[in-house]
């Protein structure tokens, strides 16, 4: 079967003003016109995604937020709805990414939960998932990846679940330029594809997108997207340049 077709997400984290931003997005816009082989997502910061919307109108990159919560409103200070992710135009959002892990106190009953209200809401979940330096060391990795992915799917059905993009993003390889090697990303890329295989049929599992995310950068995103179950890269760092993102997005 013919991979599947690729992802090219951008996270940018706590980084830019709205201005930077909107610069940022129409550069790209105008780089990466055309390049029509893969898909492409960014997400900036809530407050820059209403005005990021106007500006990618009129290309094929798609616009994501960093979360949202599963109530559809309330009294709920901070948080932010699938609702008003809609009104701003996103399309996609990443859920559980171990920065909210590790410093904003989200587990993956929390992550369940942010999930199940994208998928009601047509939103696509970028589901983010990966073990630490110690659990590595440990020989935990796959029971860890096994919970989180369990536990984070919890309750929801295979055609719900038609648009989920799961993000292998071992937390050692975050923000810190080491990368996991292919061999290492494969063996793990695998194993999830095994694991949704188990849960959802193997036909589900064959359809859907597993990305991998932690130091990619140019010089190493061709010999990542030529591993036979990696759909893509969620990207960091590199991604808040346009001209080192573009680079990215045009992986041989
Ligand atoms: C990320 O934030 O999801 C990420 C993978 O960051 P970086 O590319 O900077 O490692």
């Amino acid at each position: 079967m013919a991979k599947r077709r690729p992802l090219i997400a951008g996270n940018w984290k706590m980084f830019k003003s709205c201005q930077d931003a909107v610069d940022t997005a129409r550069l790209l816009a105008g780089l990466a016109s055309g390049a029509d082989h893969t898909d492409i997502m960014i997400a900036p910061s809530f407050t820059s995604l209403f005005p990021v919307s106007q500006v990618l109108k009129s290309s094929a990159i798609a616009l994501g937020a960093q979360n949202l919560h599963w109530e559809k409103e309330g009294a709920f200070t901070g948080e932010i709805s699938a609702d008003m992710l809609h009104s701003c135009g996103c399309s996609h959002v990443i859920i559980g990414h171990s920065e909210r892990r590790q410093f904003f106190g989200e587990c993956d009953e929390t992550v369940n939960k942010r999930i199940a209200c994208a998928v009601s809401n047509h939103l696509v979940p970028v589901f983010c998932i990966g073990e630490t330096e110690i659990e590595r060391e440990q020989d935990k990795t796959m029971n860890i990846l096994d919970k989180q992915v369990k536990d984070g799917l919890k309750g929801l059905g295979s055609d719900e679940l038609k648009a989920l993009v799961l993000a292998y993003e071992p937390v050692w390889a975050i923000g810190t330029g080491k990368t996991a090697t292919p061999d290492q990303v494969q063996d793990v890329h695998l194993f999830l594809r095994s694991l949704i295989g188990d849960v959802y049929g193997i036909e589900f599992a064959k359809s859907i997108r597993i990305i991998y995310g932690g130091s990619v950068k140019p010089a190493n995103i061709s010999e990542l997207m030529m591993l036979e179950d990696v759909d893509g890269a969620l990207v960091g760092g590199a991604s808040l340049d346009a001209e080192t993102f573009n680079k990215i997005i045009r992986f041989k």
